[in-house]
């Protein structure tokens, strides 16, 4: 057995400093947040670590600057909101690491907490470089993850510091895990999962694993007409990934034999782009005139989904069933989003479109754990070992 190492492993924190690795990625628009959910999600932990007397050193990275200072990419913003939701005034420093650095952390007292600069400024943090990680070790006693977004990257501050100091995921890295996990097996059935999205290929691994678990697997988004034309439909101009057609066969085929049912969208709303004053048609999704593409699941599949989903006791959904950020394209996901929000079972959303679309509908507090990792959820939801949960697991006899 392994088990993953909490904040209760860490020993009395009372005037220790902990570099807490937070997921601080968060959606920018002319330089303001437009969705704090990663800085909320993180506040627990953060509270905790003060509550206990240590000093916070609070690192993240935001957007990809690809190892040089990007103005646009600074985390002052974050400091400025993470400061509001904690009631506590967060200084905020222009440097990842060195002597400006090191002298502000020796500077600060018990229950301050620090924000260094935005971790990917500096080329040693997706390079994991030693040398790296060693100064940001440096800079504190014990180190928590709380980045569960990033779990999925070997960087210097997921793994390298890890390694360096005693360390423990901290509660939203926790409950991602126990959550997720219990996806993986002992999920209560029947377990639907909701697929969607642009593409086909970034989700089929996770096809390929939910089907091994699932009961029903209701696919919508682009990534429906990569199914239904690999069975022979006409999609017309519909996003498609032909390279793909046999993987799909094979999933298909898998589920068959495991009795997962895999349900397709039967209408969807077409288009001949998709802008907001194009001329819309409901049609079957397996006959799509050939100048038209499928932009939205439609009514009659929307209705399908919504029984299914209701009378599921574990939903997983990720990806949106259409181009939900146009008006005319919306319906189809605003109808997954009120049944999945509305349904029973113990629902789980990932992927930061489909929070996006939760959140302009309102309905994002109906959801039992909306996850705060993308790629990270997926890549856990097939099965594989993520760097930086990994690091922070005991073996256990
Ligand atoms: P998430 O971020 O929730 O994981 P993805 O990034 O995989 O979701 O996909 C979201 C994108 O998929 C959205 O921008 C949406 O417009 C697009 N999309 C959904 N359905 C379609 C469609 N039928 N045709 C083109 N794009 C689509
Ligand atoms: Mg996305």
């Amino acid at each position: 057995m392994r088990r993953l190492r909490t904040l209760g492993d860490l020993g009395d924190l009372f005037g220790t400093t902990v570099l807490v690795r937070c997921d601080f990625n968060v959606p920018l628009e002319n330089g303001r947040i437009t969705d704090d959910l990663r800085i909320t999600a993180t506040a627990p932990t953060l509270r905790e670590l003060r509550d206990k007397g240590a000093t916070l050193v609070l690192c993240s990275h935001l957007g990809r600057p690809k190892g040089e200072v990007v103005d646009r990419f600074r985390l002052d913003p974050v400091a400025e909101r993470l400061s509001e939701v904690l009631e506590k005034k967060v200084k905020k420093l222009d440097q990842v690491v060195g002597p400006e650095v090191k002298a502000a952390v020796i500077g600060a007292g018990a229950g301050d907490v620090i924000l260094l600069e935005n971790l990917r400024f500096e080329p040693g943090e997706t390079a994991n470089d030693p040398a790296f990680a060693d100064q940001l070790a440096s800079l504190a006693g014990r180190y928590v993850n709380d980045a569960f977004g990033a779990a999925h990257r070997a960087h210097a501050s997921v793994v390298g510091v890890a390694e360096r100091l005693p360390s423990a995921a901290g509660r939203l890295m926790q409950r991602e895990v126990e959550v997720l996990s219990r996806l993986l097996e002992g999920a209560e059935e029947p377990y639907v999962a909701i697929l969607g999205g642009a593409k086909v290929s970034d989700k089929l691994g996770t096809v390929n694993a939910l089907v091994e678990n699932v009961d029903a697997l209701l696919i919508g988004g682009a990534m429906a007409f990569s199914f239904l034309a690999a069975a022979g439909g006409q999609v017309g101009r519909s996003l498609v990934e032909p390279d793909r057609f046999d993987e799909v066969r094979r999933a298909v085929g898998t589920a068959e034999e495991k009795g997962v049912l895999i349900q397709l969208p039967e209408d969807v709303v077409a288009a001949p782009e998709p802008s907001l004053d194009a001329k819309r048609e409901t049609v079957r999704a397996d006959a799509i005139p050939s100048n038209l593409m499928g932009l939205d699941i439609g009514p009659r599949s929307v209705e399908e989904f919504a029984r299914t989903i209701a009378d599921a006791r574990t939903i997983l959904w990720n990806g949106p069933m259409g181009v939900f950020e146009l008006e005319p394209f919306s319906a189809g996901t605003r109808g997954v989003a009120k049944a999945v929000a509305g349904a029973k079972g113990f629902s789980v959303v990932g992927g930061g479109d489909s929070l996006a679309a939760l959140r302009k509908f309102d309905l994002l507090d109906a959801i039992d754990h909306p996850s705060t990792g993308g790629g990270a959820s997926l890549e856990f939801l097939e099965g594989r070992q993520l760097p930086g949960i990994a690091v922070l697991m005991d073996d256990t006899a």
